[in-house]
């Protein structure tokens, strides 16, 4: 079965922790734990198997470090044999949980991809596409292995995910579901936002999405209601069992079972379609919320049609108030700015960027049309110096398709695309690029 036909109609859980319970079994500090697929298999398939015993319907594989970063060897531990292993650890498990109940359950298995670890330029050194090439490795042996799902978490940069986002969609099938992880105050590591991870996973087209790690259900409460304002896909919560503390060289979590599934029957009452638990959650905690969870009836799941752009860092939505678009990064009438784009001055038009965001802009226009220019390139290098120093959503000003497309691709966020009229021509070259990568329409009425 297809989780797709489920998601939003069906009340659905993940599992809870795994390095922990493998910890126990004897993991040490350092080891990667996607090496135990090879070498406990037994181990691994029992871990899953507790969790389908009490009820969850999705575990995730153990692999999320599985990449060829980590592993960049051919042999015997290379991605494709861990992510075989790791489905078939899986698979086994579900085997035997169907077996006891005949498949009472639809149960899945998702296979878990994590962040590289690395970040991408320019914030750090890791070029977008090179990010992508080692996701795509990734997502074609998870999908050769036979896993249902393909689960990004555990990532806490909007740009490192849209890498991962477009290799899943261009190498996979599978349904793609992402959690992020978020500081306390809602933000992630690189600055971006609720509004911002939604309108640019659901604009990349991801089955479901949400939050993972990093905090315990009480904290992740209210960044998991303010994700519901703005979500139309099913929102996932997989908190970890509160903040880890040390005690005696070991971390610790504190949060138990009914403390923990306290915690989530609210977050589910308030519209949660996915939930399960991070770091140190056990099969404990995940019978105690699916236990408390059993007689809610669910919100429905509901369209919430806000039309939202983000950037690095600024997310702003189109229609409460008036968004202010800065236009100073066009050459239209501008003899200076023209000659920057001849002259390649890059560091002339950030400036005229800075200087609109210092002004209050909200948006700012980029378009460097200029017939003796490369303008695919221009493009290319203007978006991405801009949004090196600036956090403002940029709104993609072209009318040459192939321009549009290097951008968004490129475009670290979800981007106003300008502009579209209503030519059939146009809207058949421009709309497919907005149903890949995302972006809201600004549409002139020019007759
Ligand atoms: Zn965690």
């Amino acid at each position: 079965m297809d989780i797709r036909e489920l998601i939003g109609k069906k009340m659905l859980y993940f599992d809870g922790g795994l390095g922990s319970l493998l910890q126990a079994q004897g993991l040490q500090p350092g080891e990667e734990p996607e090496r135990w697929n090879l070498e406990h298999p037994d181990i691994i398939e029992n871990v899953h198997f507790s969790y389908y015993q009490v009820g969850c319907h999705i575990v995730t594989t153990d692999s999320l470090g599985c990449n060829e970063l980590n592993f960049p060897d051919e042999g015997a531990y290379s991605v494709e044999s861990i992510a075989k292993a790791a489905v078939d650890n899986a698979r086994r498990a579900r085997a035997r949980a169907d077996e006891l109940d005949g498949g009472a359950e639809p149960r899945f298995i998702a296979f878990s991809i994590g962040s590289l670890g690395r970040l991408l330029k320019p914030l750090g050194t890791m070029p977008f596409e090179e990010a992508y090439n080692v996701f795509a490795r990734t997502v074609r042996a998870a999908t050769a292995a036979g896993a249902d799902i393909l689960l990004f978490e555990t990532i806490n940069d909007l740009y490192e995910v849209k890498a991962a986002v477009l290799a899943a969609k261009e190498n996979s099938e599978l349904p793609v579901f992402v959690t992020m992880t978020y500081d306390a105050g809602g933000r992630l590591m690189t600055g971006g936002d609720v509004p911002g991870e939604a309108a640019l996973l659901e604009g990349l087209g991801v089955d479901a999405f949400g939050l993972n790690c990093g905090l315990g259900p009480a904290q992740m409460k209210p960044i998991a209601l303010n994700m519901l304002e703005y979500a139309s896909k099913p929102v996932i919560v997989n908190p970890n069992a509160g903040l880890p503390t040390t005690v005696n060289g070991r971390t610790v979590y504190s949060v138990g079972p009914e403390e923990f599934a306290e915690v989530m029957e609210e977050m589910v009452k308030a519209g949660v379609w996915i939930a399960g638990g991070c770091c140190g959650t056990t099969p404990a905690h995940m019978a105690a919320m699916i236990e408390r969870c059993k007689n809610i009836s669910h919100v429905p799941l509901t369209k919430k049609n806000r039309s939202l752009v983000c950037g690095t860092s600024k997310t702003v939505e189109i229609g409460p108030e008036p968004v202010i678009i800065g236009e100073r990064i066009n050459p239209t009438g501008k003899k200076k700015f023209k000659e920057a784009l001849r002259n390649h001055d890059i560091e002339y038009i950030v400036r005229e960027g800075i200087k609109q965001q210092d002004s209050g802009a909200h948006v700012l226009d980029v378009n460097v049309g200029l017939p003796e220019i490369d303008e695919t390139q221009m493009m290319a290098d203007v978006v991405y110096e801009l949004q090196s120093v600036i956090g403002l959503p940029l709104q993609i000003d072209t009318t040459n398709p192939k321009t549009m497309e290097k951008a968004l691709r490129l475009y670290n966020g979800k981007a106003l695309i300008n502009s579209v009229n209503g030519k059939q021509s146009v809207m058949a070259q421009i709309f497919p690029l907005v149903k890949k990568y995302g972006g809201v329409v600004l549409a002139l009425c020019l007759d």
